[in-house]
């Protein structure tokens, strides 16, 4: 099993707000599970730990910031932009030359 999230850059093609998320809502490692989730108050993505049980339904549970305790959602790019609701397109990572 790949326990590695990949991380990816996406941005919003709307308002242009970029964030770096995984494509998954969740995590799952050794330790338990992660979820993945917008925060509107720290305005970033935000790992919440979600339990030990890699089998509950993380988009179910009622998590919060671990930073600053605001109730928060489980989110992935394909839900679109926090900030206007619009569609999020990976940003592919070019190295120029
Ligand atoms: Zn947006
Ligand atoms: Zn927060």
């Amino acid at each position: 099993m790949n326990n590695m999230a990949v991380l990816r850059e996406f941005k919003c093609k709307q308002c242009g707000y970029a964030v770096v998320a995984s494509t998954t809502p969740y995590t799952v490692l050794l330790s338990g599970v992660d979820a993945q989730c917008y925060c509107g108050k720290c305005d970033k993505i935000v790992k919440v730990t979600a339990g030990e049980n890699y089998q509950i339904d993380v988009t179910r549970l009622n998590l919060s910031c671990e930073t600053c305790g605001t109730p928060v959602k489980v989110w992935t790019p394909d839900m679109g932009c926090p900030k206007c609701g619009g569609g999020m397109k990976m940003v592919e990572s070019i190295i120029h030359f």
